[in-house]
């Protein structure tokens, strides 16, 4: 594109609290969220982005800890009613949920033709050796760069943090001490930004032409779901007792290495209490890396003969996200099972 023909990006910043704008409380010590105009205060050099930026702020800022499918749903409806009116969004957020949420919102937001990025920071902005001042502009300038058509490049869900811009649903946070606090293990980064900014090639020269369907917000999560991680010495008996909640609408199992878990009768009665209920499963890894691949050892043929799903390389959060998002969806348990294993959003890789 021509320099004079270049109009300023419009970007929408959507602050929900976390440690980037918090403060430090006199008598306790304790961080908690302060207002965005004081986020603002401590980066007056935003001004000088070629970038225009609105905001809006949660009117209760939380520490990311109380997040769930309320906000998200409060995220969703503040993209979907700026929609038309940004170019994109940057999610302020706090980093302990954060890969939940990136993941909950791939899936909520169909059709998404525009960047939402989420970004944060381990130390309050306000502080000198903080990373949110980085992140925040790292995540700016992300969501208002453009191709040589000008279209966006990136029309998805993000995290942006430390030198790398991330896929959002392939994100966990690994560190609670690093800079770097996310890891994306069985994916690439979407872009790294160092001196450059290094765009994955896998986003350059796909021809965009807008997107096929119009954007749509899910706002019915179902969260009735239960993250399960197996370990030695577990008790069946308690396994088949969560099974039996009537409350239970499904479950994310974590299994050992490539998707392997316990052989005795006692654990297979235990988790075919969730076929006679119709709660679909889904298998994912333990391990930070690599996939499940049910069939490959002796010790997951039992699963697959319980109709347990296999959730590939997908994390956890992605996981237990997409649970609620199918099961929100009113799809019944065949249609759920199924969906499950399909790649929707990007968020597992084909084997
Ligand atoms: N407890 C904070 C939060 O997740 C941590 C952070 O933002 O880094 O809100």
């Amino acid at each position: 594109m021509s320099g004079e023909n270049v109009r300023k990006r419009k970007i929408l910043i959507i602050y929900t609290g976390g440690t980037i704008g918090m403060v430090q409380d006199s008598l306790t010590g304790a961080l908690s969220p302060f207002r965005f105009e004081g986020l603002m205060d401590a980066m007056p050099g935003l001004k000088s982005l070629d970038v225009e930026i609105d905001s809006y702020s949660f009117p209760h800022l939380i520490d990311s800890s109380d997040m769930g499918p309320e906000g998200w749903v409060h995220i969703g409806k503040a993209i979907e009613g700026n929609y038309e009116k940004y170019d994109g969004f940057v999610v302020l957020h706090g980093t302990d949920t954060m890969a939940y949420t990136a993941s909950a919102l791939s899936f909520m937001l169909e059709n998404l033709g525009k960047p939402v990025i989420l970004t944060g920071s381990q130390l309050p902005i306000g502080v000198l050796r903080s990373d949110g001042k980085a992140n925040l502009v790292n995540a700016l300038e992300m969501a208002a760069s453009v191709d040589a058509e000008g279209n966006p490049m990136v029309r998805e869900v993000c995290v942006c943090f430390g030198d790398c811009l991330f896929r959002g649903n392939r994100v966990t946070k690994f560190s609670a001490e690093s800079f770097t606090a996310f890891l994306s293990a069985n994916f690439p980064p979407l872009a790294r930004v160092g001196v450059h900014v290094k765009w994955n090639p896998l986003l350059q020269g796909e021809s965009w032409q807008g997107p096929v369907r119009p954007f749509r917000v899910q706002k019915e999560l179902e969260s009735h779901v239960l993250i399960m991680k197996i370990h030695p010495g577990m008790t069946p008996a308690i396994l088949k007792s969560l099974l039996d909640n009537t409350d239970l609408k499904g479950m994310v199992l974590g299994t050992y290495g490539s998707g392997n878990a316990p052989t005795s009768q006692a654990f297979v009665d235990a988790l075919a209490v969730a076929r006679e209920r119709r709660i679909p499963v889904l298998n994912v890894t333990q391990c930070a890396e690599g996939s499940v691949e049910m069939g490959k050892y002796a010790a997951s043929t039992q699963l697959q003969r319980l109709g347990v799903v296999s959730g590939k390389d997908m994390t956890t959060e992605a996981a237990v996200t997409k649970m609620m998002y199918l099961l929100g969806k009113g799809l019944d348990y065949e249609e759920v099972c199924k969906a499950l294993g399909e790649d929707l959003r990007g968020e597992m890789s084909s084997l």
